[in-house]
């Protein structure tokens, strides 16, 4: 089995790059140059170089005593949560930041949901010094406040996108207008291991600095350098796909993946898509995604805003298919209580997100000597307001 990207685009069955006919030249110019300009010594020192002096990597691969004495195996635990602005999202944005400047790219757009990814490019933006523009469902503008005055306070212009049920998808759907009409200057920043051939790819080789660290944080501490379980939860896919992509080929190594399950898999609010998900086509790839019989995309839902989305990237539909992964879906409620579970025995308050795979300790029976690394992906400052909500139930 083949777990890397083949040359159309192809993880398995799924990927490929569908988009309209307009949009063709901006895709296909990424796809002709990613490989060359991320391979060139001056794009990887640059890279190196603001992961560890802005980012602050390496993150710290830390070993859990008590949450491991709890669950009677081996805890480590990633600590994207320690990154510059809260979350691994930046390891991706400060690529393709890199990647649209040596383009000669002056103007960026992006898309976000919850708000974090607008953030991130934001940020990278303003590090940049270059143009900024997120557009944003309206109803989602309303819901993510604090993130708006992020994106606003770091100089980025937040645009609403006033169709539809307001939100991601109609959000990426002005974005991608957008990019058709401004093809020559401007570069589309995709948060996930989403979208057409080559993003998935190319986010995923961003993202996997995290296993790249494991790996050498492992042989430093235990004198082997791969565990037994690797957990992260799955939005999108791309801490996932960080966490998992030095080891696809190294089948010692199981992957265990986090869905939001919501209210449940059986009720109407959810967003496990590897379990109530088909095949089809959603943002120029083919993947498995939530939608009726006709097609039309079911709208998901999850406590965590990072992991509400419909879809799940290519590579991941092909794990799942192949069984080279495992898929465990986790509701809104097992995420709060593994949420207050960690601030509580680690002093580690995670994103909502990350809590999701910290429940697969709960569901899963690891053995005493197993070593177990759990993504961290983010912290939980930006969930505070929803953790609040929960807090007499926990005192
Ligand atoms: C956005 C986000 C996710 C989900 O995105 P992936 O692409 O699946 O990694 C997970 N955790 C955090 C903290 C996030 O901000």
């Amino acid at each position: 089995m083949q777990y890397a990207v083949d040359e159309k685009g192809f993880y398995g069955e799924f990927g490929g790059a569908f988009i309209p006919e307009m949009l063709y030249p901006n895709v296909e110019e990424l796809r002709k140059s990613y490989l060359e300009i991320s391979a060139t010594p001056s794009f990887k020192k640059e890279f190196d170089d603001l992961l560890k002096h802005y980012v602050g990597r390496p993150t710290p691969l830390y070993f859990a005593k008590k949450l491991s004495e709890k669950y009677g195996t081996q805890v480590y635990l990633k600590r994207e949560d320690l990154n510059h602005t809260g979350a691994h999202k930046v390891n991706n944005t400060i690529g393709q930041i890199l990647m649209a400047e040596r383009m000669g790219k002056k103007r960026i757009i992006a898309e976000t949901g919850a708000g974090q990814h607008g953030v991130a490019t934001a940020t990278v933006c303003a590090l940049k010094g270059l143009e900024c523009i997120v557009y944003m469902g309206a109803v989602d503008i309303e819901r993510q406040a604090p993130n708006v005055a992020r994106m606003k306070m770091l100089g980025a212009e937040v645009r609403p996108a006033l169709s539809g049920s307001k939100t991601l998808k109609d959000a990426t759907n002005e974005a991608i207008r957008d990019w058709i009409s401004n093809p020559e200057d401007t570069f589309y920043i995709i948060g996930s291991v989403v979208g057409p051939h080559p993003y998935p790819d190319m986010v995923a080789r961003f993202q996997s600095v995290i296993s790249e660290e494991i790996k050498k944080q492992l042989q430093e501490q235990i004198g082997r350098d791969y565990p037994d379980y690797i957990l992260a939860c799955v939005g999108g896919g791309s801490n996932a796909a960080g966490a998992f992509y030095h080891y696809l080929d190294d089948t010692r190594v199981q992957l265990f993946m986090a869905e939001a399950a919501g209210h449940g898999i059986d009720t109407n609010m959810s967003a496990a898509t590897s379990v109530l998900g088909t095949e089809g086509i959603i943002h120029g790839s083919r993947t498995l995604l939530m939608q009726t019989k006709d097609g039309q995309i079911i709208e998901p839902h999850s406590i965590s805003a990072g992991l509400d989305y419909p879809g799940i990237g290519p590579l991941h539909a092909h794990l799942i298919k192949s069984g080279r992964a495992r898929s465990f879906p986790i509701t809104d409620k097992e995420s709060v209580d593994a949420s207050f579970m960690l601030s509580r025995l680690e002093g580690i308050i995670p994103a909502l997100e990350s809590a999701h795979a910290l429940t697969i300790l709960e569901k899963y029976d690891f053995k005493a000597d197993d070593i177990v690394v759990l993504n961290l992906s983010g912290r939980g400052d930006k969930d505070l307001g929803t953790f609040m909500k929960y807090m007499d139930e926990y005192e």
